[in-house]
C-alpha cells in the first residue's frame, strides 16, 4: 500500500501518544505502510535510529517546535547497530586536533552526557582513564596527547609511574602516564533508549521496520511507500554513504566496515579499576586494544578493528549481502595489495586478534596480572562505519557533512560520535539552516 499524499497531516496518528515502552520495546509495530502511522510529508525526516539520528531528530523538534519530525529506522528497535554495540566510553577530547569537530564535540558531549545521566539516574561510571606508555618510544606520543588536551581545554594530568599506580595499582607504564579524570563510561544501549524516549516526548515520530531505499524525484522511496520530506537528514550509520549517493553526495567515498570484538574478564576479578589505554597511533582513527570498565565495574579488553567483509558482518553469514560483500572485498583487496594507509599491516595485525591469546597478551602490556584464564568470554561485536576516500585512498579522520537545501548527509560518524552526539546534533542543524537560508 502506497502513501496518499493528498491526505492532511492531521489524518495520521502520532506516536507521541504511545507509552515509552510500547513505542521503543515492541517488536510488533510493523507498519504495513507509512500511511498507517506517520505523516507523509514531514518537515524534517531523519533516517537512522542510532544515537546520532535520535539526537538530531530530538534537537530539531526542540529547535522548531512547530515542525513535524519523523525518524525512520529499518530495525524494530533503536540502537541495534553501532550505538548499542560500542565501548560506551565518554571520550574527554584529548585525542583529536583542536581544529576537528571531534575535539570540540567530545569535550562538550562528555559534559552533557554526564549531567544527563546523573540527572536521570542512568548508569554511569566516572572512574577516569589512564593512558600508559609501553616504553621510551611512546613518550613523545604522550606529550602530543597532553598538548592536544590542553589546546582543547580538556582536564588532563601528567602523572609519574608511582602516581599512576596510586590511581590504579594494576597500571603498567614507562616513567609516566596521563590521567583523564572526566573520562567515564555509560551503558550505550540504555542511553540510546533514553534518548529515544526523550525524542518521542519532544514530539518526534519514530517509525520502525521501514528501510529508506533511495531517491525518487523529490521523494524518498522506502519499503513502506514514498515520503516527501521538507528536508532529509541522513544518519544511516553503516549505510550513510549509500543513501548520500542516491542524493548525489559522497560520490568519492565508500564506507569500509571494521569489526570491533571484546573479551570479558572474570566478573569476580575486577582489575583494573580505571580505563587503561595505550598511546594510540595517531595516523589511525582508532585507539588500540585497551581495558574498558563498564558501568558495573566489569572489565573488557578490546575492541579490535578487523576489516569486515560486509557492513553488518557480525557473526557467520548473518546479514550477508553478496553484492555489497563483493564490492567491499574488492576495495579491501586493492588496499591490501597497495598497502594504502598500512592496510596490509592493519589487516594482518587485527586478524590475529581473533585469537584469545593475542588479545590477552596485548592487554598484558598495559596491566599487570592479566592472566589468560580470567579472560574467557567474547562480547557482542560492533562494526565501525569508517569512511574511505576512493581516489585519495585514505581514511577520513573527522566527521563529514555533505548536502544542499533539500538534504544533509552525515558521513564518517565513527568513534567518538556516541560521545559527541548531543552537541554534534546542534551543529548538524546549524549546517542545515545555513544551507536552507
Ligand atoms: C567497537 C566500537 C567501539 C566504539 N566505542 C565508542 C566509545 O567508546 N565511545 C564513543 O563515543 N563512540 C564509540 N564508538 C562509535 C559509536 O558507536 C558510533 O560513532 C555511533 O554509535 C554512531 O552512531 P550512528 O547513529 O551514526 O550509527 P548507528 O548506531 O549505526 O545507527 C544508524 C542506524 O541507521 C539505521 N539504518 C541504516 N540504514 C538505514 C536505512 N536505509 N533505512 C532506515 N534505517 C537505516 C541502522 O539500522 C542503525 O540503527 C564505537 C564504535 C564501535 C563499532
Amino acid at each position: 500500500m502506497g502513501l496518499d499524499p493528498d491526505l492532511p497531516k492531521e489524518f495520521f496518528p502520532r506516536f507521541t501518544t504511545l507509552s515509552f515502552l510500547s513505542a521503543l520495546g515492541s517488536r510488533s509495530r510493523q507498519p504495513a505502510a507509512l500511511a498507517m502511522s506517520s505523516t507523509t510529508n514531514p518537515d524534517v525526516l531523519v533516517v537512522g535510529g542510532g544515537i546520532v539520528g535520535l539526537a538530531v531528530a530530538r534537537a530539531a523538534r526542540l529547535r522548531w517546535p512547530d515542525a513535524s519530525v519523523v525518524l525512520l529506522e529499518k530495525e524494530p528497535e533503536v540502537g541495534l547497530h553501532g550505538s548499542g554495540r560500542n565501548s560506551g566510553v565518554l571520550h574527554a577530547g584529548f585525542y583529536y586536533t583542536a581544529d576537528s569537530l571531534k575535539a570540540r564535540f567530545s569535550r562538550d558531549g562528555t559534559k552533557q552526557w554526564t549531567e544527563l545521566c546523573l540527572e536521570r539516574g542512568l548508569a554511569i561510571n566516572r572512574c577516569g582513564k589512564l593512558v600508559v606508555a609501553k616504553g621510551p618510544e611512546e613518550l613523545d606520543g604522550l606529550e602530543e596527547l597532553k598538548r592536544r588536551g590542553h589546546r582543547n581545554g580538556v582536564q588532563l594530568q601528567e602523572v609519574s609511574q608511582e602516581e599512576a599506580r596510586e590511581i590504579d595499582p594494576a597500571a603498567k607504564t614507562f616513567q609516566k602516564a596521563l590521567f583523564s579524570p572526566t573520562t567515564a563510561s555509560v551503558d550505550p544501549a540504555q542511553v540510546t533508549r533514553a534518548l529515544a524516549a526523550d525524542a518521542l516526548e519532544a514530539g518526534v515520530e519514530l517509525v520502525f521496520n521501514v528501510r529508506a531505499l533511495g531517491r525518487k524525484g523529490a521523494a524518498l522511496s522506502t519499503t513502506a511507500g514514498d515520503l516527501t520530506p521538507g528536508y532529509l537528514i541522513n544518519g544511516a550509520g553503516l549505510y550513510a554513504d549509500k543513501l548520500a549517493q542516491a542524493y548525489g553526495f559522497g560520490e568519492e567515498f565508500a564506507i569500509l566496515p571494521f569489526k570491533g570484538i571484546y573479551l570479558y574478564g572474570d566478573p569476580q576479578k575486577r582489575r583494573p579499576r580505571v580505563h587503561i589505554y595505550p598511546v594510540p597511533k595517531l595516523t589511525r582513527p582508532w585507539l588500540g586494544v585497551h581495558f574498558t570498565i563498564g558501568v558495573e565495574g566489569q572489565v573488557k579488553i578490546g575492541p579490535t578493528a578487523i576489516p569486515a567483509f560486509w557492513r553488518e558482518n557480525y557473526r557467520g553469514l548473518e546479514n550477508l549481502d553478496l553484492k555489497e560483500a563483493i564490492s567491499i572485498l574488492g576495495i579491501e583487496a586493492g588496499l591490501f595489495l597497495r598497502n594504502d594507509f598500512e592496510f596490509r599491516e592493519i589487516a594482518i595485525e587485527e586478524l590475529k586478534k581473533y585469537r584469545r591469546r593475542v588479545l590477552v597478551e596485548q592487554g598484558a602490556l598495559l596491566v599487570d596480572g592479566t592472566p589468560m584464564e580470567t579472560f574467557r568470554t567474547w562480547g557482542k561485536p560492533g562494526i565501525r562505519a569508517q569512511l574511505f576516500h576512493k581516489k585519495e585512498r585514505t581514511m577520513l579522520m573527522d566527521f563529514v557533512l555533505e548536502g544542499d537545501d533539500r538534504s544533509l548527509h552525515i558521513l564518517n560518524a565513527v568513534s567518538p560520535a556516541f560521545t559527541c552526539a548531543l552537541p554534534f546534533a546542534e551543529h548538524v542543524l546549524d549546517e542545515m539552516e545555513a544551507r536552507t537560508r
